[in-house]
């Protein structure tokens, strides 16, 4: 059968900035027959995420992923449904889903390394199971509760970088809705900042891109910073840490600024922030979602409720056809995305 894959076309290099010329569309053929234990499925929508960047070396710098291949097809979060079915707890037209998806059209899978979705649990939004109730939303959940030491009553006051983003528009929600009294989102467009304060119920934002944080930092946190959602590192976090307070807590979910510079993850702080850190015995422990897979199932369950209950906004940024997945990921890594960046596929 022919189908369209995409392919790793060349690596960016460690300090270099990805494009869309990295990637290559082709066609290419898969088996007309399904063996015992596999299916045959159509890809409905794949995943774009920031971790890619490091998939795109040849080596990550981490032990759990794996480098993409040059002139092999790339993969990640993906969900399909499925056409043909030879394995006995799947059946045509079951929609699945599985983190190392591959990027073509139709795919034979392992069907033991699928989990099968409930749309309803969505409201029939299958791709939110790419985000707000897949891996982004387990990401800002699990983060807030595992790292974040959030209290109801507490008054804590949250900042959140990379806040208009997939997790971080999740997380300043969930920072609220666990408990903070004020939450502060950073981002980098006015439209962003907008999005954040009228529709996800943060209490301000702030554009980076135009405004002095630390000054206006001050202004919005008079108090000072109890849990900063980390999701960019770099100046920005800098900034942020200068301004929490004593016994606070750094939620390292991620560090995309650092993400096209040859630095070991997680980069380390400047002496002088590193102080502040230290003085101020603020934590700041190494967060990995994956760790945390023995709550996937309860925790995408308190998600979902959320979104029936529409007490956790979603908002996503889908690109239409797997051509343009390449420019879909230097569009996100450029901050094109508001939410989750999807590519849907099936169109
Ligand atoms: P995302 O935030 O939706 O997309 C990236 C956004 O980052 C862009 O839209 C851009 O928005 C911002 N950005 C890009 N370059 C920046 C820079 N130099 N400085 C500040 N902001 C920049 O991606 P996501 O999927 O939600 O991921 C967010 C972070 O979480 C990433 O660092 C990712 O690696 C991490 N993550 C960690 C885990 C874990 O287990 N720890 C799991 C999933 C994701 P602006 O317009 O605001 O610049």
């Amino acid at each position: 059968m022919i189908i369209q894959r995409v392919v790793l076309n060349s690596r960016p290099g460690k300090n270099g900035v990805p494009v869309a010329e990295n990637f290559r569309l082709e066609q290419s053929t898969i088996a007309d027959t399904v063996e015992a234990g596999q299916v045959r499925v159509k890809t409905l929508y794949l995943s774009v995420d920031p971790y890619m960047r490091c998939r795109m070396n040849e080596d990550t710098g981490s032990d759990y992923l794996r480098p993409w291949q040059l002139s092999e097809v790339a993969d990640g979060g993906g969900i399909g449904v499925v056409e043909e079915s030879k394995h006995d707890n799947l059946a045509k037209g079951d929609f699945v889903t599985s983190f190392t998806w591959p990027w073509q059209t139709v795919a034979i899978l392992d069907g033991s390394l699928l989990q099968k979705l409930a749309p309803q649990l969505v409201n029939g939004r299958l791709s939110y199971f790419l985000g707000a109730a897949g891996i982004t939303g387990l990401t800002a959940l699990l983060g807030i509760r595992e790292k974040g030491h959030v209290a109801v009553g507490a008054n804590q006051t949250m900042v959140v970088s990379g806040a208009a983003g997939a997790c971080g528009s999740l997380a300043g929600q969930i920072g609220r809705l666990e408990g903070c009294s004020r939450v502060v989102g950073i981002a980098g467009t006015d439209e962003k900042c907008s999005i954040l304060v009228q529709e996800m119920g943060f209490d301000a934002a702030i554009n980076y891109k135009k405004e002095n944080v630390a000054k206006r930092l001050r202004e919005l946190c008079p108090g000072g910073v109890d849990v900063y959602f980390d999701n960019v590192g770099g100046d920005i976090s800098d900034t942020v840490i200068s301004q929490m307070n004593q016994n606070s807590h750094i939620i390292l979910c991620g560090q995309i600024s650092q993400y096209n510079k040859d630095v070991p993850y997680p980069p380390p702080l400047p002496p002088d922030i590193e102080k502040i850190q230290k003085e101020r015995n603020i934590t700041r422990e190494r967060f990995l979602v994956l760790n945390y897979m023995d709550k996937q199932e309860a925790s995408v369950l308190q998600l979902c409720q959320w979104i029936q209950e529409g007490k956790l906004k979603v908002r996503e940024t889908v690109v239409e056809g797997l051509a343009n997945i390449g420019a879909a990921f230097q569009s996100m890594m450029n901050g094109g995305n508001i939410g989750k960046q999807i590519v849907s596929v099936s169109k």
